[in-house]
């Protein structure tokens, strides 16, 4: 105890092979962190282990592979009730008095969903289908759908959409992600990945940095609760406006940008004082109803002449679908809805380890809801919070969805290591920062490059997996649930994710 305060070794070691070890300083050099430094007397590399994040951007760049990072074998005494991550956390609070905060999804071990569903695929009767000589649609339009159909005397349709719709080439799409948050390179990554593979990108609550105009139809615009960087232009610029109620990291509270992240150029984009923190409430002062919501929605569509889809992102809480039926009937064109197990730059980790549902079952019944009550078409439904690869997709359209958002896949495209540092602004990776050096490590023409590799790839697995399921479009394939089967699962999770047990018959 030191200062009245108990003492936390390091959560990671830092092992160094002293004979590969040629002494070139380039770990010192790129850790952010301060980890690595040169003793001369000895003539030895050294390193600070408590300063240590676990990112790994020393191993990669140590050209002899000299070190190894360890998660550390020191914990403290611990038993089934009290681990050591739980005596820590009491330790810390202990020490502190503050509330713990953590960046990306949660780390605890629930269930998911995901991985305990499995997809059909074509046997004899119905035979499958080559996506490689044979058409596949994979474009997916989101907005609202007409009624009914209607077809000329040779049998094409020729319906129009009469409200406004958000065009995608694959069924995926960036989540939000605040220019603050994140860098200038991954912006300008993630905006000019989004226009070569036809999807879009996500400002999140930051506003629009004059430079990504340009990217406009392949952008959504966030409207969140502070109203960072939102004015008439921003609005018109997007391809669709995204109301922010809520995020899946951080249900029922707000957010928040530390002031060590806003530079002159983030805090002209979002239109706050440089240096100050950037603290959206939890609540939109003006919605305490779905009424309020309405006139919400409808002022943003007024503002943008009734030509941008207008979204309503909400978390998956307990009572979500009666709150996405309401959002149906507010007049909003889509729905996103972003689980528990969604990433953030920085939350409170009681909030983001505790509170919300997954967002399969939140997919399941509000997919199941909006049927009930006969409003599907009335909005398109966009899921994200823990979609992980192309089958999750696949799997997540067959539950009843239009398109997912990927977010921490993403960061992972552009080189983040989840390391759970983002808060800090010291992201090694250029990726979670605002300090010039380091956002220069991520150069967006390979971050874009990496970004359109994974999407592309997850959309000729999607078409792949649909082809041996026998099904050629992504509108054939939504809310397709006969296509998945549970296992592990019990009677009340099948009932809620609509699906039958693996081995069951139609
Ligand atoms: S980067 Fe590798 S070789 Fe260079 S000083 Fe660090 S550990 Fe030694
Ligand atoms: S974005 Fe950077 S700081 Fe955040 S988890 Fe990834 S590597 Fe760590």
């Amino acid at each position: 105890m030191e200062n009245g305060k108990i003492y936390l070794s390091p959560e990671y070691e830092v092992v160094r092979s002293d004979e590969k070890c040629i002494r070139c300083r380039v770990c010192e050099r790129q850790c952010a962190d301060d980890v690595h430094y040169y003793d001369a007397d000895a003539d030895r590399m050294c390193a600070l282990d408590e300063n240590c994040v676990n990112c790994h951007r020393c191993v990669s760049v140590c050209p002899t592979h000299a070190l190894k990072i360890k998660v550390s074998e020191n914990r403290f005494r611990e038993n089934d009730n009290w681990s050591d991550t739980k005596v820590r956390e009491v330790y810390l609070q202990a020490n502190s008095g503050g509330v713990m905060l953590g960046a990306m999804g949660t780390p605890l071990k629930y269930p998911t969903y995901w991985d305990k569903i499995l997809i059909n695929a074509s046997q004899v009767t119905n035979p499958s289908i080559d996506p490689l000589r044979e058409p596949m649609e994979t474009r997916t339009f989101l907005g609202k759908k007409n009624q009914k159909t209607v077809r000329d005397a040779d049998g094409r349709l020729v319906t129009k959409f009469t409200s406004p719709q958000i065009e995608l080439d694959a069924p995926i799409m960036f989540s939000a992600m605040s220019y603050g948050s994140i860098s200038y390179n991954a912006h300008a990554s993630l905006a000019r990945a989004a226009t070569e593979l036809g999807i879009c990108y996500n400002t999140g609550e930051g506003g629009l940095h004059e430079d990504f105009y340009p990217y406009g139809a392949n952008t959504i615009v966030q409207v969140a609760s502070g109203r960072f960087g939102v004015h008439a232009d921003y609005l018109m610029a997007g391809a669709g406006i995204e109301i922010k109620m809520g995020q899946g990291a951080k249900p029922g509270i707000g957010g928040h940008l530390p002031g060590r992240k806003v530079g002159p150029d983030v805090s002209r984009t979002r239109m706050i004082p440089e240096g100050s923190d950037a603290i959206s409430p939890a609540p939109h002062h003006d919605i305490y109803s779905i009424e309020d919501l309405r006139q919400l929605v409808y002022s943003l569509k007024e503002a943008t002449a009734y030509r941008k889809p207008v979204i309503v992102k909400i978390s998956a809480v307990h009572n979500v679908a009666a709150i996405a039926s309401g959002i149906a009937r507010s007049g909003a064109d889509i729905i996103a809805i972003d689980g528990f197990k969604g990433g953030t730059g920085a939350a409170p980790s009681r909030i983001r380890d505790n509170v919300g549902i997954p967002i399969e079952l939140a997919l399941g019944a509000v997919d199941s809801r909006l049927r009930e009550e006969g409003i599907r078409d009335e909005v398109s439904v966009v899921v994200g919070g823990s979609i992980h690869s192309s089958t999750d997709v696949v799997k997540a359209i067959a539950l009843g969805a239009d398109a997912v958002y990927i977010g921490t896949a993403a960061l992972l495209a552009l080189g983040c290591h989840l390391c759970r540092s983002c808060h800090k602004n010291n992201c090694n990776w250029g990726i979670a920062t605002q300090n010039p050096t380091l956002v220069k490590r991520l150069n967006p023409d390979y971050g874009a490059r990496r970004l359109v590799n994974l999407v592309s790839a997850w959309k000729h697995e999607i078409m792949e997996v649909m082809g041996g399921m026998g099904i050629n479009s992504i509108e054939a394939l939504r809310g397709n649930r006969l296509m998945l089967r549970g296992v592990d699962l019990n009677e009340k999770e099948l009932e809620i994710l609509g699906i039958k047990y693996a081995g069951e018959s139609i």
